[in-house]
């Protein structure tokens, strides 16, 4: 990286030790290789020194301390992302969130959580459950923090009918990079008191500045669900019930495609049988509602419409044992591909739900064109496609090769097709090239006047998304 910092130094070490105490700030020479990436491969690089902070004002200490030092500072959760967003480029700090991990208040009359952002994911949904109440959004990483969907504004399955983590953050308690504290948002439910930092916040990937507390939107616990596996001679026929489907009177939960290959990976990779791998592919629908009356409308009327379609056959699955075996197959998808292969990296993209097929038959289309593996599956019900390209057996400079020209292929299709570069992952360091490539002169000035506002001297989390 370009930019430059102090050298971090041992007088440096020592003044963090005096915030933190020693056991919790740890030097270069011990931090784990797991500190060194997150789960995109190919992205390395460690930290100068490795800070677990446990509260808001140790934090707000170390900022003040990294901002009058000009020391570059990374936060991270469970570093589960795909775009590198929390490796530390350019060495300094590494902020690890995961001891804050407490929840605060489950306030049952104004349906809020408040928690510390180190929480996982799947004990939020845990927590709630106990009370009767729902914490919609369900990225497929349950071991990520709340505080990392957050900065990426994490999406999962539930998005056609809930929306994404966005519509579910109420209110946010920040660590400016100077290390002031603000309070933005709050309990209450509507706001339009001036433009909002929260949303800026939300989805700005640790670039802006630290989440340190968070309030949550909750809803009632639906307490009836039902899936349907619904296989279908081929991709074009299960993506043309889609928009049937999702406009019928009742919205499904989710509305996930998958093929037959990424299926028969999945079952290799879990050493257990999926329902039906004999079509080429599937659509995979749930509802939840009140009432079981409710589902068996829904359910009934989404059925018709597949079979319309051209649906070979439509298999209820309305027990936990048979849920869970379709949903942990689906929930495998991306580490059964990853085992296929030497290594592979992702496109992330969203387009409008209408070009899916389109998309996703072009995707195949490049296998050929650039004799080259590439795998896909996603939610089909808001657009966004998870598009693999597998290196298998390719030499490091060809691989390299291949894949910029597979990715400027589907990230130009994306930008024709009115898609935007990433739906849920974000830009981290990965995908920067394409989201520069995709905004206008006056959409780049705008981002970086933010930046600039919140972090003049481009501390926080540099060389991310710009
Ligand atoms: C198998 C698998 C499946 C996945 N499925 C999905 C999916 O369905 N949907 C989806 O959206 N994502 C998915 N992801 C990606 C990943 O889980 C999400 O991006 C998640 O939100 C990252 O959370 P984390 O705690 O691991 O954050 P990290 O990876 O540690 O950090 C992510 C970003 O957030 C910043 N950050 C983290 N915590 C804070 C904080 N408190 N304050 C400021 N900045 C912070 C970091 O600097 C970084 O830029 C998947 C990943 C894997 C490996």
């Amino acid at each position: 990286m370009k930019e430059s910092y102090k050298a971090f130094t041992a007088n440096d070490l020592e003044a963090l030790q005096k915030i933190c105490g020693v056991e919790r700030v740890i030097p270069r020479e011990c931090i784990g290789e797991d500190y060194s990436h997150d789960e995109l491969a190919g992205i390395h690089n460690f930290p100068d020194v490795l800070v677990k902070a446990v509260s808001t004002q140790e934090i707000s200490e170390i900022m003040k301390y990294a901002s009058a030092n000009n020391i570059p500072v990374t936060p991270r959760g469970s570093g589960t992302g795909l775009v590198g967003g929390s490796v530390a480029l350019c060495g300094g700090i590494m902020l690890d969130l995961t001891l804050m991990n407490h929840f605060l208040e489950l306030d049952e009359e104004n349906m809020t959580l408040t928690l510390e952002p180190g929480v996982l994911l799947m004990d939020v949904g845990k927590y709630v459950e106990e009370a009767g109440l729902f914490y919609p959004p369900d990225p497929g990483e349950k071991t990520a923090t709340i505080g990392g969907n957050i900065n990426t504004n994490a999406g999962g399955m539930r998005a056609v009918k809930y929306g994404v983590t966005r519509d579910y953050v109420r209110g946010l308690e920040v660590v400016l990079p100077n290390g002031n504290i603000m309070e933005l948002g709050g309990k209450v439910v509507k706001n339009s008191s001036g433009y909002s930092l929260k949303d800026i916040i939300v989805g700005s990937e640790g670039t802006l500045g630290i989440v340190t507390k968070a309030i949550l939107r909750l809803l009632p616990l639906p307490k009836h669900k039902i899936s349907l596996l619904v296989p279908f001679p081929d991709l074009p026929s299960a993506i043309s019930a889609v928009p049937s489907v999702i406009r019928a009177s009742s919205i499904p939960t989710a509305v996930e495609f998958m093929e037959r290959e990424v299926i028969l990976a999945a079952e290799e990779f879990l050493a257990r049988k999926f329902p039906d791998n004999s079509s080429d592919a599937y659509l995979l629908l749930t509802y939840d509602g009140a009432s079981k009356e409710e589902l068996d409308i829904a359910w009934e009327e989404a059925a018709n419409i597949c079979l319309e379609c051209g649906a070979l056959d439509v298999f209820i699955s309305n027990t936990q044992e048979r849920n869970e075996s379709i949903w942990s197959a689906r929930g495998a998808f991306l580490e059964a591909i990853k085992a296929s292969t030497s290594e592979m990296d992702e496109c992330d993209v969203v387009v409008p739900r209408r070009h899916v097929a389109e998309f996703v038959l072009y995707s195949h289309a490049l296998q050929k064109k650039h004799n080259i593996r590439i795998r896909s599956f996603g939610h089909a019900g808001d657009g966004n496609l998870h598009i693999y390209v597998l290196r298998d057996e390719l030499d490091e400079k060809s691989w390299e090769e291949k894949l910029a020209a597979v990715f400027a292929d589907l990230y130009s299709k994306a930008d024709t097709l009115g898609g935007k570069v990433s739906g849920e992952h974000g830009i981290g360091y990965a995908k920067k090239p394409y989201l520069a490539d995709s905004l206008s002169s006056d959409e780049k000035a705008v981002m970086a006047g933010i930046k600039a506002a919140f972090d003049p001297a481009n501390i926080l989390n540099p060389g991310k998304l710009f």
